[in-house]
């Protein structure tokens, strides 16, 4: 920087009309519309078709979320640098809905079936197995409807049918791996073992929000 000689004092408020900034929340729009994406994003501008299908992370391999838009959701970044979770651990998805967004973003940890929430309420899923906690590392196995139902929205006169998928980071310790039982839904990783379970507390950290929309 230049130092002149005539120093303007300038920790004043500018005087200029401020301007009302309405920061809306993020909606899922057509996806290769997207302009300020946060990385990782899988969405068309930001992972083209040339880049791979699997990732691994942590010696682990998992689906590339191809198209989906990406969201960064805030970790504790002392749980996250006292476990190493993007070095150690294992990349996961874990399919919800809308309505269960906030709460499991708030918990900072996806919940248990039953466990209370921040928000005071309780957190329900209704699946058959109430004491583990279901990923996978296949973005394809996490979005099935039943766990990842499709909700619709219209925007500007266009119907979006979307879903929403958290990617997570998932502590290797513990994870108990299943056959799907849906032999078709993953075609790069083995049907075998592409079901994961756990019953450890404090173990799947959601990292992004992903959103998949299309137009209806
Ligand atoms: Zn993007």
């Amino acid at each position: 920087m230049g130092g002149g000689s005539s120093k303007k004092i300038t920790n004043t408020t500018p005087a200029r009309t401020p301007t009302t900034v309405i920061k809306p929340a993020p909606v899922p729009t057509a996806v290769p519309k997207t302009t300020q994406c946060l990385k990782p994003c899988y969405c068309p501008s930001c992972y083209d078709c040339t880049q791979p299908d699997v990732l691994t992370a942590a010696g682990s391999k998992y689906t590339v979320p191809r198209g989906l838009v990406a969201f960064g959701i805030q970790v504790d970044n002392a749980f996250a640098a006292s476990n190493k979770i993007f070095d150690n651990w294992y990349t996961t998805f874990y399919g919800t809905s809308k309505d269960k967004l906030e709460d499991i973003i708030r918990n900072r940890f996806v919940p248990f079936p039953g466990d209370h929430l921040l928000s005071g309420g309780t957190f329900v899923l209704n699946l058959r197995d109430q004491k583990h906690i279901y990923t996978s590392p296949s973005i394809n196995y996490a979005s099935l409807e039943h766990v990842c139902p499709i909700d619709t929205m219209t925007i500007d006169g266009t119907s979006y049918d979307f879903q929403v998928v958290l990617q997570c980071k998932q502590n290797p310790a513990d994870v108990q791996k299943l056959r799907s039982g849906k032999p078709n839904v993953c075609k790069y990783l083995p049907d075998a073992d592409v079901q994961w379970r756990t019953d450890q507390r404090s173990s799947v950290v959601p990292i992004s929000l992903l959103i998949c929309a299309k137009k209806r």
